[in-house]
């Protein structure tokens, strides 16, 4: 009977996931999306801790559950926005460990087989489960020292490297051979050997990756997890993580793609840590672009804003950093009313994380109608008066589609230069998160508004409610 029921349960859970993630589509819907996650993950958990046979050892289930809830609700409710990616991907690495751990684990405790194809079976499932939760682990923990700046996040070239990752994937294949074809007990060596070796080729597949592509790492490892969990579903017999595995897997997989043809970015290159590209030969960082830097006064700034007919501001980063969102809304909705056509152009990799900037918009209150992507907006820069950019950098570069030798060569950018003004609001020159010097900075029609982009925004509002009073409109 709890039998059935537990199947019931793990149906009624998978439904919820998938509702889940249609709802987490649109921003629209995303609340819901997740109180639906949220709904689904309670079935499964009280589901399998109640009524799954193989749940028994409550006390040690309650020991190591309860610390674990706590320090991941606190965790979770102190991240900043701007730091969420690193959440995600010391998340993905504990996905990846305990496949790894499960695998062993299930491996240690030699089940008996019927038939020769059955053991077959399960041994294959515990290496692949291994092997990809190995990858997953120590791949993730990288992209956690490169989003939290522990380490550069400037891609690693060692010569020959893709060699060294054929090779030690072809090891790795012959460890799987031999394991596979070991009596009970002689599989833990090449099982522990390929774990190592796994585990070394998950740090160089993602050390040898871009800081700007990370974001495609990022949704790539989170694809990773999931097929580690659906791995580890097959070794467990559980349908409910083989189902949440496998969703997981794809969303992450599709993921990637839109992000790589976002990025101009082949996703089989991405895959195999940069394969085939020549990301990262030339940092740029160091030779100054040529022109000169034209710094503009808050004054200025609400002139040409205030003058213009059609404005597009192009948010990054920076005005994630700065929270500079709130006071960018009621700018918008000034401008707005004074009959000047506003909207905003969002980069698909603008901030640290998917969705970042239209996020922060969205919490800000901005009419979603005006918020656009960066294809339906890019073809309207030439007509625009003024590009507003508050703390983006790397994805408004026109290195990026000029310097075939730019690390981020290749990648669209916001095309705010063809404007008849470019405002950048960043505090000084520094360079974004791939490291690469920005030539925008320096080119004629470019006005520089340096400080924290939310004393500056604050600091334009005031002066155009004052405007505002002055001319009694
Ligand atoms: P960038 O990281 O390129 O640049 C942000 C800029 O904001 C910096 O140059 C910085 O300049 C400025 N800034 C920082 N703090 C402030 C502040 N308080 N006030 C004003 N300016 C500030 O941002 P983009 O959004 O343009 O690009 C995102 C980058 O991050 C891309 O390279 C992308 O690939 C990468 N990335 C994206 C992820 C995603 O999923 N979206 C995940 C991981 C990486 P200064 O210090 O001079 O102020």
């Amino acid at each position: 009977m709890s039998e059935n029921l537990l199947t019931v349960a793990y149906i009624v859970a998978s439904a919820f996931f998938i509702l889940s993630l249609s709802g987490l589509s649109n921003p629209e819907t995303s609340r819901r999306g997740n109180i639906y996650g949220i709904i689904g993950m309670s079935i499964a958990f009280l589901a399998t801790a109640f009524l799954s046979p193989n749940v028994s050892n409550y006390g040690l289930l309650l020991a190591v559950i309860i610390p674990g809830v706590i320090i991941g609700a606190i965790l979770a409710s102190r991240v900043a926005m701007t730091s969420m990616p690193e959440l995600v991907a010391i998340l993905h690495s504990f996905v990846g460990a305990a496949a790894v751990l499960v695998g062993i684990g299930s491996y240690l405790q030699h089940p008996t087989f019927p038939t020769t194809a059955e053991k077959t079976i399960h041994d294959i499932e515990i290496f692949v489960g291994v092997f990809i939760g190995a990858i997953t682990f120590t791949g993730s923990v990288v992209a956690f020292g490169k989003l939290r700046a522990l380490i550069s996040s400037a891609s690693l070239m060692i010569p020959g490297r893709h060699l060294l990752n054929l090779a030690m994937l072809l090891a790795c294949i012959f460890l799987g051979y031999q394991f596979v074809t070991a009596d009970h007990t002689n599989g833990l060596q090449p099982l522990l050997i390929m774990t190592a070796i796994a585990s070394v080729l998950g740090i160089h597949l993602v050390a040898a990756i871009g800081g700007g592509d990370m974001p495609v790492v990022v949704s790539m490892l989170n694809s990773y997890s999931g097929w580690a969990a659906a791995a580890a579903g097959f070794m467990l017999s559980n349908d409910l993580l083989i189902v949440t595995g496998a969703l997981v897997g794809s969303s992450g997989a599709i993921l990637s793609a839109i992000m790589c043809k976002a990025m101009n970015r082949s996703i089989f290159s991405v895959i195999m840590g940069g394969f085939g590209t020549t990301s990262g030969t030339a940092p740029a960082s160091g030779e100054l672009p040529e022109g000169e830097v034209t710094p503009i006064s808050i004054e200025e700034t609400v002139h040409l804003l205030t003058e213009a007919r059609h404005v597009i501001i192009v948010p990054g980063y920076g005005m994630a950093v700065a929270q500079a969102q709130h006071a960018v809304a009621e700018i918008t909705k000034i401008l707005r009313a004074k009959g000047v056509t506003v909207r905003f152009g969002i980069h698909p990799v603008a901030g640290r994380l998917p969705g970042h900037m239209n996020v922060l918009l969205a919490e800000a209150k901005v009419p979603y109608d005006i918020v656009l992507e960066m294809d339906e907006l890019n073809r309207d820069f030439p007509t625009t008066d003024v590009a507003l950019v508050i703390g983006a950098n790397d994805t408004v570069n026109p290195a990026a589609l000029d310097d075939p030798n730019s690390p981020i060569a290749g990648m669209p950018v916001l095309e705010v230069w063809k404007a008849q003004f470019s405002i950048v609001m960043k505090r000084g020159m520094a360079s974004g998160y791939a490291g690469v010097e920005n030539p925008l900075f320096f080119k004629e029609n470019n006005r520089m508004l340096f400080g924290d982009a939310k004393k500056n925004v604050d600091a334009i509002l005031a002066q155009l409610i004052e405007n505002k009073g002055r001319n009694g409109d």
